[in-house]
């Protein structure tokens, strides 16, 4: 029987200290958040962060964009955030309206306010193993691996999903803990192949139970990323927990796994970028 990883208490664990270092070290941090359009999902996601803020003692400001914005109303409101003195993190929600290019938007984030790592020159930073903002999702994972002792040296990890906000940076981040890294993803021939053999999953797909008992080996370390629904409207994952779990010897449920850790980085990476930009460290 494996070891579950409990995202959701760990968590717990680092809003708590950072909202005591707040206190204790009197800090003012802020977040922006920018919302733009009315994707469903996004706003549940937007009042998760907001309430995660709270606790920890970050000031949060939203702003809300119509759908029908236009690409230079949305940078002009990055440039604004860019040179609010007040505002230490920028994160703009994820998916965005059709016809807004994201990739420009994140690049406009000054990158000592991109908490959420995604400007070109944290993800270059991250590539190059120098200190940066490493995007939320990933870091949070790497957090989960530190805490329950699982060492990534010399072992076969496989990431299943190739997207800049987690395939690609969490195998980045595997790569700097010494593992021997495989990146999977829509085109890959056999699945099941690669896997076998792999010492630690993360799978970051969004296909509900893509990874089965049979494709893993005994002892595997699994942390699925996944978030789908299943036909009773349930949260679950990329992996069959039921029949992994009999044989992974430590595993993530969703929920209460990669979700909570996500926000956790995220307002670690506010915290930080409050720090760096007052120069109090
Ligand atoms: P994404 O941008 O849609 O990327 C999905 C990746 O999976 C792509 O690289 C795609 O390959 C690959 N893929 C699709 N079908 C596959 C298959 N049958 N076999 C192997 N690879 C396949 O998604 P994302 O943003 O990375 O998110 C992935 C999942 O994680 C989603 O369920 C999302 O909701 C969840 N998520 C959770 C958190 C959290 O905090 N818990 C955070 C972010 C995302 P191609 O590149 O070839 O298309």
């Amino acid at each position: 029987m494996s070891v579950l990883i409990n995202g959701k208490e760990l968590a717990k664990e680092i809003r708590l200290e950072l909202k005591e270092k707040v206190e204790k070290e009197n800090l003012s941090p802020m977040l922006a958040v920018i919302l733009c359009g009315d994707d469903a999902a996004s706003k549940v996601y937007v009042r998760n962060k907001s309430k995660a803020c709270d606790e920890v003692g970050i000031k949060f400001k939203e702003y809300l964009l119509p759908s029908e914005t236009k690409q230079e109303e949305l940078l002009s409101l990055i440039d604004k955030l860019n040179n609010d003195s007040e505002v230490d993190g920028i994160l703009l929600q994820s998916p965005i309206p059709k016809g807004l290019n994201i990739e420009e938007a994140f690049a406009r984030i000054s990158p000592e306010k991109d908490v959420d790592g995604f400007n070109p020159y944290n993800v270059g930073k991250l590539v190059i193993g120098e200190d940066g903002f490493i995007p939320c999702t990933p870091y949070g994972i790497m957090k989960m691996f530190e805490k329950y002792n699982i060492d990534l040296h010399g072992k076969k990890a496989v990431v299943i999903g190739r997207s800049n906000i987690v395939g690609k940076p969490t195998a980045q981040c595997l790569l700097s803990k010494n593992a021997t890294v495989t990146i999977c993803h829509s085109k890959t021939k056999d699945l099941k192949e690669e896997l076998k053999e792999a010492d630690v999953i993360v799978a970051a797909v969004g296909v509900r139970a893509l990874v089965k008992a049979d494709m893993v080996k005994d002892g595997v370390v699994v942390i699925d990323v996944g978030m789908n629904r299943n036909d009773e409207g349930k949260l679950c994952g990329d992996v069959d927990f039921e029949e992994v779990s009999k044989k992974a010897s430590y595993i993530t449920p969703v929920p209460g796994g990669v979700g909570p850790m996500t926000i956790a980085m995220l307002m670690n990476n506010v915290v930080k970028a409050h720090i760096q930009r007052n120069h109090k460290r």
